[in-house]
């Protein structure tokens, strides 16, 4: 069994993945642990494949798992641990903004006896101010909603130890939301700070429709809080409406006036409205991913690959 298994989803990365190669192959060498990289295709438009295709024929480490069609980094990530043989796995971005020099501290936390080694961006200044807030903005709604604690500058870029890829590639979740699932699946954990570097070439593919999406995956999967927010809310109506039919009471016998207002009568119609209209939102997100998960679908579609004993993907 190879030491260690580096999986990298790569999306439109051609520019970026010779380079990155090179700088893997040179690190991972310098560590003398056996090794496979995999590159997992992910419906890219460009000619990613071709360059993968191209390192697989001069190097045999070199393995990858091509997509169907584009279905997203989290389920490229799977992909890649559910193929991944080594004793250790390192997932990673394939655009080099994860230092590969981080490699061999993670090889050495996970020596020491972690068997999750996280890693934490220390540089925001590097980062965009918009990447930043909404990053920032990601982490403390997902945090406060679903009671985990994830540190900010969190990304993808973590070794799990054998013990720990096979949890994960044993959970039969359809959007699995690794960050929540590495927090909740325990074990002994540590954080390795580092660098991060710019994208080398091309553009992240994490615009801010995506990151709501993530955010609405990782809070689905690990909180049912906002379902619970309907109580809340008829709580607070409720003593709105006490409040109204003492003020209405007050008017009526207490005073010579007549009870008018249509204005506020709209006004609540409308909040009202609102509120039922957003709980209904909030029990579609929830009746909506029961159905998928229910429908039993493959998370992702593999055109081919060059693994042979490749694991079919939980549905
Ligand atoms: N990626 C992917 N599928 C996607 C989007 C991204 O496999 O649909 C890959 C991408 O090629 C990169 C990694 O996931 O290796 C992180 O994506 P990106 O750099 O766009 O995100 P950011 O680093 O800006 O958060
Ligand atoms: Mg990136």
């Amino acid at each position: 069994m190879v030491r260690l298994s580096v999986i990298l989803p790569c999306h439109n990365e051609a520019d970026n993945i010779p380079i990155c190669y090179s700088r893997l192959t040179d690190i991972l060498s310098s560590t003398g642990k056996t090794y496979e990289c995999i590159f997992v295709d992910d419906g890219n438009t460009d000619h990613t494949l071709t360059v993968i295709k191209d390192l697989c024929r001069r190097d045999s480490r070199i393995r990858y798992i091509s997509f169907s069609r584009n279905f997203g980094h989290q389920k490229a990530l799977r992909a890649g641990l559910n193929a991944a043989r080594g004793r250790a796995a390192v997932t990673m971005d394939a655009d080099l903004q994860h230092p590969v020099s981080v490699i061999p501290e993670l090889l050495a936390r996970w020596e020491e006896g972690y068997e999750i080694v996280n890693t934490r961006r220390t540089d925001a200044a590097r980062t965009g101010l918009f990447k930043r807030l909404t990053s920032r903005l990601f982490y403390r709604t997902l945090n406060f909603l679903t009671g985990m604690n994830l540190q900010k500058g969190a990304a993808d870029f973590r070794l799990t130890d054998r013990k720990v890829t096979d949890v994960l590639c044993r959970c039969p979740e359809n959007d699995l939301f690794l960050r929540g699932m590495i927090n909740w699946c325990g074990f002994r954990q540590t954080t390795v700070a580092y660098r991060a570097e710019n994208r080398h070439a091309g553009q992240s593919r994490y615009t801010l429709s995506r990151m709501a999406a993530l955010a609405l995956d990782g809070i689905t999967s690990f909180t049912i809080r906002p379902l619970r927010l309907g109580v809340l809310l008829s709580g607070l109506f409720v003593l709105l409406g006490g409040a109204e039919i003492g003020y209405v009471c007050y008017v009526a016998f207490c005073t010579d006036r007549s009870v008018s207002g249509w204005a506020s009568l709209a006004i609540l119609i409308t909040v009202l409205g609102a509120a039922t209209l957003l709980m209904l939102g909030i029990i579609g997100e929830y009746v909506g991913r029961t159905f998928m998960q229910v429908k039993q679908r493959p998370p992702y579609i593999i055109r081919e690959t060059n693994i042979n004993d490749i694991n079919p993907p939980t549905p």
